[in-house]
This record gives C-alpha cells, sequence and structure tokens, in this order.
C-alpha cells in the first residue's frame, strides 16, 4: 500500500485502547450495545467525497460542480456473509448464518470506528449484493455468482488493505465445533494474520480450539481471486447446539468480534506506518 504518514500520538492511542480491548475479553463484558454504541450507528469511513479544490483556475478541469473527487482511504473492508434470500447455514432451532455474519461484522465495524481504523462493509443491512451496480434487466439465476462478483469489485475499487469476511460454519456430525480461520494465498501477509487471529481466539475465547488456518482453495472465491491481504473466518458451528447457542449470545460475538479486531487493528497499523 502507499506510504501513510500516522503520528505517534496515534499510533499510543491505538496501542492503548488495544490493551482496552484485551481488557474487556479477559472480563468477558465487551457488549458495545451497553456501551451505547448502537448497531446502527456505524458511518462507513471508507470513500470520503471532496470538492476538486485543489485544481487551479487554468487547468481544464470543468467548473459545472459535477465532478467531485472520490478520495479512496485505505481500510478494512468487513463481509458479512450471505443475506436476503441466502439465509447461508442454518442452526436446528432456526439461527440463520446471514444474520449472526452482520451482527458480529457490526461488532468489529464498531471497534474500526471506536479506535479509528478506516473501514467499509459489503453489506449493512439484510440483503445480497448482486444488482449493487444495477447491471442487468434480471437476475434470475445468477444472484450468488453476481453477489460474489460484486464482493470481490468492491474489494478493487476500494483501497483495500485487509479484506476481513465473516461465516457460520456447519457439518453433518453435531460434534464438530470451533472457531476456523481460512487465508487467501495470493498475499503474503494473510497466512500470518490468519495464525494470530486463531491464536488470539485460542488464548481468550477457546482454549480447547487446536485447530490451524487454512489456506483457501477454489471454493471459497473470494479468497481465490482476492489481490489483497484476505481471510475468512468460520466463527462456529451452527450444527453445533452449544456453540449456536453461545453465537446467539451478544457477549460471546462480542469477544469473538475482540479476537478478530485486534490481530486486524495491529496489522492495519503497522502496515499503515510502513
Ligand atoms: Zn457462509
Amino acid at each position: 500500500m502507499r506510504k501513510k504518514t500516522m503520528s505517534a500520538i496515534f499510533c499510543a492511542l491505538c496501542f492503548t485502547l488495544f490493551g482496552f480491548v484485551l481488557l474487556s475479553l479477559s472480563i468477558g463484558m465487551l457488549d458495545l450495545r451497553s456501551a451505547g454504541i448502537s448497531e446502527k450507528s456505524n458511518v462507513p469511513a471508507a470513500a470520503q467525497f471532496e470538492s476538486d479544490t485543489s485544481v487551479s483556475e487554468d487547468t481544464e478541469a470543468p467548473h459545472d460542480g459535477s465532478p467531485l473527487q472520490l478520495i479512496s482511504t485505505p481500510l478494512i473492508l468487513i463481509d458479512a456473509g450471505h443475506g436476503g434470500e441466502d439465509g447461508g447455514a442454518s442452526s436446528a432451532d432456526g439461527l440463520l448464518e446471514k444474520d449472526l455474519n452482520l451482527s458480529l461484522s457490526r461488532n468489529v465495524a464498531s471497534l474500526c470506528l471506536v479506535f479509528g481504523i478506516p473501514y467499509e462493509m459489503t453489506r449493512d443491512e439484510d440483503t445480497l449484493l448482486y444488482d449493487k451496480y444495477g447491471e442487468f434487466e434480471s437476475y434470475d439465476g445468477r444472484k450468488k455468482s453476481l453477489d460474489l462478483k460484486n464482493r470481490l469489485r468492491m474489494t478493487e475499487e476500494l483501497d483495500t488493505v485487509l479484506f476481513l469476511s465473516i461465516h457460520m460454519n456447519k457439518f453433518p456430525s453435531e460434534a464438530v465445533k470451533g472457531f476456523q480461520v481460512y487465508y487467501s494465498t495470493n498475499a503474503t501477509d494473510s497466512r500470518p494474520l490468519a495464525e494470530s487471529i486463531q491464536s488470539f481466539v485460542k488464548s481468550h475465547v477457546q482454549p480447547f480450539n487446536e485447530r490451524v488456518p487454512k489456506a483457501a482453495d477454489s471454493s471459497i472465491y473470494l479468497l481465490k481471486n482476492i489481490n489483497t491481504t484476505a481471510i475468512l473466518t468460520e466463527c462456529g458451528f451452527l450444527s453445533n447446539t452449544a456453540e449456536a447457542a453461545s453465537l446467539n449470545t451478544p457477549a460471546y460475538r462480542a469477544k469473538l468480534a475482540s479476537s478478530i479486531f485486534v490481530p486486524s487493528a495491529e496489522y492495519f497499523v503497522r502496515c499503515a506506518t510502513n
């Protein structure tokens, strides 16, 4: 990514705040809503529209007031998997993956907002993205493929330093459980970040979890086709009754969100200062 200057004060603030998140993990009390931060309060920090005031009058820049310049800000792109008519996995008692993905993604987004990490969300409502760009008259039969292509397109249009996709898992055997990270092999930073997040979850949320991050294969379209640091977190198995019940708890989701956020934010700040 391009070089960007960050002040020492900002770094000190970030690390102080990371400490706060760690503390919240240790006491398991990070519930942003109880802190007065509404899940609906996310303000996309990705792209800022700005008048082209830097253009001097002797250039040929149009003056009809229409051209606004899109200033792209390096950011974390948070991707809540599925949505709309695609519910994703489901639990025995009807929990839908798409809803948990969005809730947990909002938790991560709220932490980005609190700690001043620029972010954007692929979706912040219950919808797929197949018609995001309004390209076709009909989307029948290609909604899922276009949804994934448009999520990938967002990563390319934005200055995505890190793509963070949030999902839930399922398996035929009810006994299988545990948080699992996948990483893209297209960028060398993806694997160490995945290892850091997997380790964070083991240390702070799931001591039993012996899983190691897995390289994404061709079945994970976004991670196979993306060109930036990218990971996908399968945050738990909805097919496991106990894990599904935990995932349905705001405090548990907040702990997982913190474990995803801290290594991700540390990575983002490191990129931004190098
Ligand atoms: Zn999924």
